[in-house]
């Protein structure tokens, strides 16, 4: 069994697993039953049914998820933007007003802008690099502070430690999307936020195989957005339970594998002539570099560069590439090119792009765990002319 001191690496194992092992399998089943026998619950939401999140699969993936990050409770939901979605809608209602970091994931950007705006719920765009602007912005209705760890495609690192001060200060919740990070690179709650989420998509999983979230937080605010879920109707299927666990497990030994994988893809294509500009909060050079260092473990496993040339030049040169594969998305074991302006940020208006600094020729790339030696040659070979 795992306990609250062990390393991470240990936890991944270990925690939430069942006690008593089920028929002592060393691998927790699949429970692919729809419904479960009444024991005499008191409450709908506590009889056991896969749409409730409760069944044994869930719950094991619960303690896990909820050690990892030294939080009280967690829950498991059907995607990222599932955890997203409905803990801001458990968090905010009709009426009221929050803030969120100008840079994020287009997923959650749209889901701001259009979806809880149409709902009533308004939002304040703020520079989570800068915290004296901040005060202006609340309203008597600000309720939350949304952040992400680090920002999709240029990895910012923001003044997380002041995200979280502020909240306590003004009363609010503070929400993080961990994503980039993981629990092996940055555990929000220790650092004061509220809630943690995550898509499990990307590195708990880590095998570009499933979809799945999480929420990470004290126990009656995860207790509220469960309820909330249970109506929204964002269940994991067991068979996804089943396949989270197991990419969980090796999360230690993947994700140390890339953290120093693409820091040294990021020096390499530093250096080199062709390249006018890396993104890497593991860089000396990052603007930020100190205070992620004084934040997480490790960096992960996602960079940006810009080329010399143009968007001619970044097209040239992910076609000569041959090992990484060109696709959107992140944080599995195969290394993954895109062009951002193209896949992930294509819903965002050209104008809107240059304002937040993500050129037409950035180029993304998430580092698997290929030998790093033949992603450096395969890298500098596409980019010589
Ligand atoms: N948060 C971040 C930072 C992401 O990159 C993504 C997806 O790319 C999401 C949330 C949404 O996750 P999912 O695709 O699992 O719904």
């Amino acid at each position: 069994m795992a306990n609250a001191d062990q390393h991470i690496a240990t936890k991944l194992i270990h925690a939430g697993e069942p006690s008593p092992r089920v028929g002592g399998a060393v691998v927790m089943p699949i429970f692919q039953s729809a419904t479960f026998e009444y024991g005499g619950q008191a409450g709908y939401h506590d009889l056991t049914y896969i749409r409730l999140n409760n069944t044994p699969n869930h719950l094991a993936l619960h303690q896990k998820l909820a050690a990892l990050e030294h939080g009280e409770a967690a829950l498991v939901t059907s995607s990222g933007m599932a955890a997203i979605a409905t803990s801001l809608l458990t968090v905010l209602s009709s009426g009221d007003h929050f803030l969120a970091q100008d840079s994020l994931y287009g997923g959650t950007h749209d889901l701001i802008t259009n979806d809880l705006a149409s709902f009533g719920i308004e939002v304040d765009f703020i520079d989570a690099d800068d915290p004296g602007s901040w005060k202006a912005k609340l309203r008597p209705a600000t309720k939350a502070i949304y952040v992400e760890t680090m920002t999709n495609p240029l990895l910012h690192v923001a003044d997380l430690d002041a995200v979280a001060a502020f909240a306590r200060a003004h009363g609010l919740v503070s929400l993080i999307d961990n994503t980039f990070a993981s629990p092996l690179n940055f555990r929000p709650l220790e650092r004061g936020f509220d809630l943690s989420l995550h898509s499990c998509t990307k590195y708990l999983n880590g095998h570009s195989d499933l979809v799945a979230g999480a929420v990470i937080g004290r126990s009656p605010l995860v207790a509220a957005i469960t309820r909330r879920l249970n109506h929204l109707g964002g269940s994991l299927d067991p068979h996804a339970c089943f396949l989270l666990h197991r990419g969980i497990k090796t999360l230690a030994v993947r994700l140390t594998y890339q953290n120093a994988s693409a820091l040294r893809l990021a020096e390499f294509l530093e250096r080199h002539p062709a390249v006018k500009r890396v993104y890497y909060p593991g860089l000396a050079s990052h603007p930020r570099h100190q205070r992620a260092r004084s934040l997480f473990a490790g960096y992960g496993g996602v960079l940006s560069l810009e080329l010399q040339g143009g968007v001619d030049a970044a097209d040239r040169f992910i076609a000569r590439t041959t090992l990484p594969i060109r696709a959107p998305s992140l944080g599995g074991i195969e290394t993954l090119i895109t062009r951002p302006a193209t896949t992930s940020h294509a819903g965002l208006a050209p104008e809107v792009r240059l304002r937040l600094g993500i050129a037409d020729r950035l180029i993304r790339l998430s580092v698997g765990i290929e030998a790093t030696e033949d992603l450096l040659d395969d890298l500098g070979r596409a980019l010589e002319t």
